[in-house]
């Protein structure tokens, strides 16, 4: 193929040639003029060995490479190739049928699997950076982080449906991930098919999944571990699920026995999102309750000993490098209200889900949350995001979750 070629400075090839897919702009020798946002390009060594194929992007980061070493065309043969791979690993990790749904009774919504909510392709995890696809039963919610996505959006949406993986509707999400200084014009709109249902399953537990209005693809995939395993701790505990959404972990909770369960976010959407789902799954039971409330000030109105289940579950506080310190300090702040407030022999599932704060930095501020409320803590388990979400062993930013479980005295 003939793609424009960026010729790279001296010994700027080394990280990638250990696959790490990431060009930053400093690298860059020479770049042909006129490459615009979202051009495919070659990417060569200063002494002209080609090393791989990327999109194009101003930036501190200008090229996410796409293939290593190869010159292919990057069109709808290339997604289905790699949309095929990642299929693949789902189904090792998942089984082969889970991934299936039987349309033969559609009016009936008779499901033969647990689980048709999960991640298709994270990222650089599946070797297409700038690229999620969440799969809620016949519809694949994507969502675009560069402009070379954005342009290819139909070819993934084509290669999607024909995977064998039933995906009947593409519905394409791009209004908050693209980088907005690319002045694209970000659209929120189904590539193929239309509407069907909004509801999925996860672990046999129903949801419903809201792609075009809700945060991310509508629906956190990546927790279905951890819910599972909060299951197991809930038992006649009374628990509170922190920044609930769209109640995840609530419904979880409900089904593992639990006393009483009391969610909370900030966004009233949220709230009803959650007494939806779990009026879904437990039809008119009293042990639910729901707050739209700010989870610091929640926290200071409880009673010490009042809960002794409690999940804190944040958004990203740190988006940025930049933003470290001051995500650090609220999670310290966070754990240290719950740490300080919750039962004795009370279990804290706490996360972190900022790309930008580490598993060491993390722990740290829980630890200074501890020291700092002067309890017996120990961790029981370290969490992190399922399989569906794989890391590159060459790109370690991917991995972005992070969790502890903590047992408090
Ligand atoms: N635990 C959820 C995902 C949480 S996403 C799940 O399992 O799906 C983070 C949530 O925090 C969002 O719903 C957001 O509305 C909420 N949020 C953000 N700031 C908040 C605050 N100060 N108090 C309470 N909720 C907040």
């Amino acid at each position: 193929m003939t793609y424009p070629i960026i010729t790279l400075k001296p010994h700027k090839e080394e990280s990638l040639e250990r696959f790490h897919p990431w060009v930053f702009s400093g690298a860059i020798a020479k770049a042909p003029e006129g490459i615009e946002e979202g051009d495919i390009v070659a990417v060569e060594s200063h002494d002209h060995r080609l090393i791989g194929l990327g999109h194009y992007q101003i930036g501190s980061i200008a090229v996410r490479m796409l293939t290593f070493g190869e010159d292919a065309e990057l069109g709808t043969d290339f997604y289905r190739q790699r949309l095929q791979q990642a299929l693949r690993l789902r189904q090792s990790i998942f089984g082969n049928d889970k991934l299936q749904i039987t349309n033969d009774k559609p009016e009936t919504d008779q499901r033969k699997t647990e689980n048709e909510a999960y991640r298709l392709v994270h990222g650089e995890g599946d070797f297409l950076p700038g690229l999620v696809v969440d799969v809620y039963g016949p519809t694949a919610v994507i969502q675009a982080h560069s402009p070379g996505m954005h342009f290819a959006r139909m070819q993934i949406a084509q290669a999607l449906v024909d995977l064998d993986a039933d995906i009947r509707n593409v519905y394409y999400k791009s209004e908050t991930t693209l980088p907005y200084k690319a002045h694209l014009d970000p659209v929120n709109a189904y590539l193929i098919g239309k509407y069907e249902t909004d509801i999925a399953q996860e672990n046999g537990l129903k949801f419903h999944v809201d792609w075009l209005k809700g945060q991310k693809t509508g629906f956190f995939v990546d927790q279905r571990d951890n819910r599972a395993l909060l299951e197991r701790y809930s038992k006649d505990r009374k628990v509170l699920n922190m920044f609930c959404y769209t109640g995840g972990f609530s419904f979880y909770a409900m089904r593992g026995g639990a006393q009483l369960v009391h969610s909370v976010d900030s966004s009233a959407k949220a709230i009803s999102l959650t007494n939806a789902n779990v009026e879904l799954n437990f039809p008119g039971d009293p042990r639910h309750k729901a707050y739209a409330e700010d989870a610091f000030k929640f926290l200071d109105n409880i009673g010490k000993g009042e809960y002794d289940l409690i999940v804190l579950d944040p958004p990203a506080f740190a988006k940025h490098r930049t933003a470290l310190k001051n995500a650090l300090r609220g999670y310290q702040r966070l754990n240290a209200r719950a740490i300080e407030r919750i039962a004795p022999g009370g279990i804290l599932f706490t996360f972190s889900c900022s790309q930008a704060v580490s598993k060491e930095q993390f722990r740290l501020a829980v630890f200074s949350a501890a020291a700092q409320t002067g309890r017996r803590v120990r961790i029981l388990h370290q969490l992190t995001q399922p399989a569906d979400h794989p890391v590159n062993i060459y790109h370690p930013e991917g991995e972005y979750l992070k969790g502890l479980v903590l047992y408090v005295e």
